[in-house]
């Protein structure tokens, strides 16, 4: 089956076309047919396309919104240009997979997408009204381009965490406003953690129920997640992405009493606030300079940049904090796996958050790690670490096409 798995934000879309099914996942033989990327939606958009194995084309068009973006990767997906292998017209798409950050208490797992889901995810909108309306922008464009013939599938970030007792998830405030509000931590990121989980098990052949392990996904958004028999126990992010670790343009973990300070020392409404801590924080307010991890190392090793080593050293040590409470929590973990932009691709970062955790039992082996770039897979753990240390590029969209070809068959999930 040729599944289209969507992920749209609020002015992008990210697309791939992966050839999956059953008797595939079974082989792990599924191939990516085709990917691109289009932004700034809704002024002269920047399109990227690419088909397996080619070059990448580069295009700028007016895109008013997510159906003219989609209208257009569709139209080149089945274009003569475009010369993807298998696929002529709209017919050999043969369902549709969208990522969707919120599922709230409703969504435990992927869903076919009817008129119910849709009114759910709808209703998830107050606890993420940055992501869910634009994830329902693709849905409903997907929709009106395939027509109800095209089964479409719902992946949601938080399904993964849904396995977290109320200890992890409950905010010590008033229990009645979880009752009235479901005012609770959900996490984030789960498609990426579950998906290094399982690659984890293939690599070491451990059984699922066996697995406990430390997943950091690192990348502009950043989470952790502790792993206890194979099931999310405890993660960082929470009601939002804002809470836990240090991010691009995210601050993480800060005294809520910092609000009502702004708000009064700074006279900044609500709004304000809410941007200054998702779009002005984390690396690229304590720099000053940029959220990339890339250009920080480089101003700090090129200019001896203070403030980006600043801006380093406390993203370092906050994912310190969350390793030492998780082995707290969990009794010690037999791995920890790095993933996302920075823990696939940066053996600095890697290095300086492994680096004197000898009393935990973690050290790692500096040749492996240095050699483990560019997303490459790998163990990178001295032969003498008690917890092995491993670096897994995250496959977010393969899992998704996988979940939607599960869906359709109704077959069942088995990681
Ligand atoms: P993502 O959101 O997963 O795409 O990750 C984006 C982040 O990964 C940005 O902060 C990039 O600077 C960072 N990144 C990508 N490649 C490298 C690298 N080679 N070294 C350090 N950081 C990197």
């Amino acid at each position: 089956m040729n599944i289209l798995v969507l992920n749209c934000g609020s002015s992008s879309l990210k697309f791939q076309i992966i050839d999956t099914d059953l008797d595939l996942i079974e082989k792990d033989a599924d191939h990516q047919r085709a990917k691109g990327i289009i932004e700034r939606i809704g002024s002269q958009s920047l399109v990227t396309l690419q088909a397996s194995g080619k070059p990448a084309q580069k295009h700028a068009a007016p895109l008013r919104d997510h159906k003219s973006a989609l209208d257009y990767v569709v139209r080149w997906i089945v274009s003569a240009d475009a010369q993807i292998p298998g696929i002529r017209s709209l017919g050999d798409i043969h369902a549709v997979g969208h990522r969707v950050v919120h599922g709230a208490e409703k969504f435990t797992k992927s869903m076919i997408i009817t008129d119910e889901v849709i009114d759910g995810i709808e209703d998830c909108i107050d606890l993420a009204p940055l992501h869910n309306p634009a994830n329902l922008k693709g849905i409903y464009a997907a929709r009106e381009l395939f027509g109800l013939g095209v089964p479409q599938v719902a992946v949601f970030d938080t399904s993964f965490h849904s396995t977290m007792p109320d200890t992890s998830y409950l905010y010590a405030i008033p229990y009645q406003l979880y009752r009235r509000h479901k005012l609770r931590r959900y996490g984030f990121h789960g498609t990426s953690h579950r998906y290094v989980t399982y690659r984890y098990r293939q690599i070491t052949g451990i059984p699922r129920e066996k697995v406990h392990i430390i997943t950091l996904h690192l990348g502009n958004g950043c989470s952790a997640c502790a792993i206890r028999d194979g099931n999310s126990f405890d993660t960082s992010m929470g009601l939002s992405p804002l809470e836990g670790l240090v991010m691009g343009t995210r601050g993480g973990d800060l005294d809520p009493a910092i609000i009502e300070f702004l708000s009064h020392k700074e006279g900044m409404s609500i709004p304000e606030i809410d941007a200054l801590l998702n779009k002005q924080s984390g690396l690229l307010g304590l720099s000053g300079l940029t959220n990339d991890m890339r250009e920080l190392l480089e101003e700090e090793r090129e200019h001896n940049d203070r403030r980006a080593s600043l801006a380093v050293s406390i993203f370092v040590q906050r994912v310190k904090k969350y390793l030492g409470a998780y082995l707290a929590e969990m009794n010690g973990a037999d791995a920890i796996v790095f993933t996302g932009g920075i823990g696939e691709n940066s053996p600095t970062i890697r290095n300086r958050i492994c680096s004197d955790l000898g009393w935990f039992g973690i050290t790692i082996d500096e040749t492996a790690n240095a050699s483990l770039k560019q997303g490459t897979e790998g163990a990178i753990h001295a032969g003498d670490s008690k917890v092995q240390l491993y670096v897994i590029p995250t496959n977010e969209e393969l899992l998704i096409a996988r979940d939607t070809v599960r869906c359709v068959k109704d077959a069942p999930r088995r990681w």
